[in-house]
């Protein structure tokens, strides 16, 4: 059972906007493809996991702070027996192990995943073990890539190859030993003591004036949006939406992106690059938002 969904995180989500409309500096550009790539292992490994038929405790995406350390562990599942931790890995590509470190094919060393893992189940042990726990702790380096390969790998690391991930769930599937309240109990233990990151710590700096605007497709972000009557339709893959959803969803990313800003029908306008009248704009608003103040100084707050 599914007791933390996987969620997308934030940080990923306010930089997916930003690539779309601005240039990101070379290193952020490289740190968000990789956190999207993360994000996509995740999503991979959910889609086998969420299938689990044997009872346990599928956790997603927690985060703790412990002895002066922040670790995420991508997944949990806790079983009757013991509780698998997954270090999911999406790498592609040709990696080797020589003399316990870990390179990939060109000779240059990267992060050992091994390493990574086994400071997080360090961790993770103490954790549990602080809250009064009794619980064996199996961690896996889990890749999910069937283009990633790995040579030399040391023998009985627990390391999980993409030709073993259906193995792997099916096996968990034979565990017949069942939860009892312990299990309940560290589970509503371990999703309380979750710690959000802050989705703007890592960002690069950006302003409004640096935006490039208009409306972006809900599928392909494209700019190229073309508006019938009710509708709005994207050149680029053809989408169609309705206008009323389209201005939402980007009235929705300009308040990610600038949560101090206040929503106006002139900003919004602007925003959308002018596609779309005030008139019909503050409309629009006004079903879904709250106003506070009138005539040119009302401004809008999006209701959940
Ligand atoms: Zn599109």
């Amino acid at each position: 059972m599914i007791k933390r969904p996987l969620v997308k995180p934030a940080k990923l989500t306010l930089l997916e906007f930003l690539d779309k409309r601005m240039t990101l500096p070379a290193e952020n550009k490289y740190y968000f493809l990789n956190l999207k790539k993360g994000y996509e292992g995740e999503v991979m490994f959910n889609t086998l996991t969420e299938k689990l038929s044997c009872d346990c405790h599928i956790l997603n995406g927690l985060r703790f702070k412990f002895n002066n350390t922040i670790f995420q562990i991508d997944s949990m599942i806790s079983t009757g027996q013991t509780l698998f931790m997954n270090e999911v890995k999406n790498m592609t590509g040709d990696y080797y192990y020589k003399d316990n470190h870990f390179y990939s094919i060109n000779g240059e060393e990267r992060k050992d995943p091994l390493v990574q893992m086994e400071r997080a189940s360090s961790q993770l042990r103490q954790l549990i073990h602080s809250l009064g726990f009794q619980v064996k702790v199996q961690p896996n380096v889990v890749h999910v890539n069937p283009e990633f390969t790995l040579y030399q790998a040391p023998q009985n690391a627990p390391i999980i190859f993409p030709t073993q991930l259906h193995r792997y769930v099916n096996n968990l599937n034979t565990i017949s030993t069942k939860l009892n309240r312990n299990h309940d109990l560290l589970t509503e233990r371990l999703i309380s003591l979750h710690v959000e990151e802050d989705p703007y710590a890592q960002l690069p700096t950006y302003t409004y004036k640096g935006m490039r605007t208009g409306m972006t497709c809900g599928i392909c972000d494209s700019f190229e949006i073309t508006l019938h009557g009710k509708n709005g339709i994207c050149r680029d893959c053809g989408h169609v939406e309705t206008v009323e959803a389209i201005v939402l969803r980007n009235v929705w990313e300009l308040k990610m992106l600038f949560p101090e800003l206040k929503i106006t029908t002139n900003l919004v306008f602007d925003w959308c690059g002018g596609a779309v009248s005030r008139k019909r704009i503050s409309r629009i608003l006004g079903r879904h938002c709250k106003m506070f103040g009138s005539g040119p100084w009302a401004y809008y707050v999006l209701e959940d």
